[in-house]
């Protein structure tokens, strides 16, 4: 059985999380917590970097951070993981959903000023597969509008757009260390990245249960209280232990998902020159991180139908996001703003194959020769 997932392990993670637990200070901020921070910090040349529980609860945090109010309109594409939209639906902000470019199966951002109305109050570009949206029109628009924007880099760390990172380029980015993503802090977990300074304190607070602890323990407050709402957002020292045995060899996990991506493209290139796929497409601004791999078949029947051909194969191969502006949810929550032309469509297109750190070539060329039978 070739598996479409295995959680990235490096054989690193062992020696950190003894050494976390053995330190006697295993919750929150601890030293291991501390060397993720200053990594992401230097790494992704970002203000300020705070590892969370997960992505959702970065996302959360950043509802709290722009004050979201009932009513309040939030745009995003309706392709993506519920927490893009949940985040902010609990603080009781309308989702505005927009369709996505079929292209890069991300925000289609000629199509976002439309959708703006004097109720609008951030942007949440969803870099898919970390592949970055087109973040340069996407920052205009917010800056003549005066919105925030935040961004969705769940999956994309290592990823760049114009060689900045992502994650840094709007006001807040979000990144999780889910089991699913290039980098794990032992199953769940994610990252706040705070780009204008002038949220770094409040972002501690909300990070912290509504209190100024980290500015006691700086010595900048004399003693610590509740001083706005916040939530416990703080990741375990035992998981950023674990992710730090990955960060340690960022790259070369990086280097090697982009070897097997590349493995992938190469090999199923000549399908899609007959016309009978879609690869995907990588603008030339983007710098991507592997994240995933994923083909468009033709319609729905057909991806039905390649997806059981591989499993009878011994290949775990899946699909991807149910739009959320058809989720039950997502009506209640929401509304799609203008033609809904590639969101649904193209969603039921695409298939994501095996891809993880340590899948190995023969297995890579397993799944591109199933696919090859499968299209004769
Ligand atoms: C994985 C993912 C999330 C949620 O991450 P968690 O860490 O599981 O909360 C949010 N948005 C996108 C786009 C994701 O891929």
């Amino acid at each position: 059985m070739i598996v479409f997932n295995r959680p990235p392990f490096t054989g690193n993670e062992e020696k950190y999380l003894l050494q976390a637990m053995k330190s006697l200070k295993i919750s929150g901020d601890g030293e291991f917590t501390g060397r993720c921070h200053r990594w992401f910090e230097e790494r992704l040349g970002c203000e300020k970097a705070l590892l969370t529980t997960s992505c959702t609860h970065a996302l959360e945090m950043t509802a709290i951070l722009i004050d979201i109010q009932p009513g309040d309109e939030v745009i995003m594409p309706s392709y993506t993981f519920v927490s893009t939209a949940n985040a902010f639906a609990l603080r009781g902000a309308k989702i505005v959903f927009v369709d996505v470019r079929p292209d890069t199966m991300n925000i289609d951002e000629t199509l976002i000023e439309d959708a703006i109305t004097e109720k609008t109050k951030a942007i949440v570009p969803v870099h898919y597969a970390g592949v970055a949206c087109e973040m340069d029109t996407i920052m205009d628009i917010a800056d003549r509008h005066n919105l925030f924007v935040i961004e969705d880099a769940a999956q994309g760390m290592m990823s760049s757009y114009k060689g900045k990172p992502l994650g840094t380029i709007g006001h807040f980015g979000t990144f999780s260390f889910h089991e699913t993503k290039n980098y794990t802090s032992g199953g769940e977990g994610g990252l706040l990245i705070v780009n204008d300074p002038a949220y770094v304190t409040q972002a501690e607070i909300i990070r912290e249960k509504g209190t100024n602890r980290s500015q006691f323990f700086r010595g900048m407050v004399d003693k610590y209280s509740w001083v706005d709402i916040g939530s416990s957002y703080l990741m375990n020292d035992l998981s950023a232990a674990y992710l730090w045995g990955q960060l340690d060899i960022a790259d070369e996990i990086n280097d090697e998902r982009r070897e097997h991506w590349h493995m992938y493209y190469e090999g199923l290139k000549v399908l899609e020159e007959k016309g009978a796929i879609t690869l995907p497409h990588v603008p030339e601004a983007c710098l991507h991180n592997a994240h995933m791999f994923y083909i468009k078949a033709k319609d729905l029947k057909e991806r039905t139908n390649l997806i059981e051909y591989l499993k009878a194969h011994g290949i775990h191969a899946v699909f991807h996001y149910v739009p959320l502006h058809s989720a039950p949810a997502g009506m209640k929550f929401g509304r799609f703003h203008g033609e809904d032309t590639y969101t649904t469509a193209e969603s039921e297109r695409l298939i994501r194959l095996p891809l993880y750190y340590g899948i190995k070539p023969e297995e890579i060329q397993t799944v591109i020769d199933a696919i090859k039978e499968f299209y004769v």
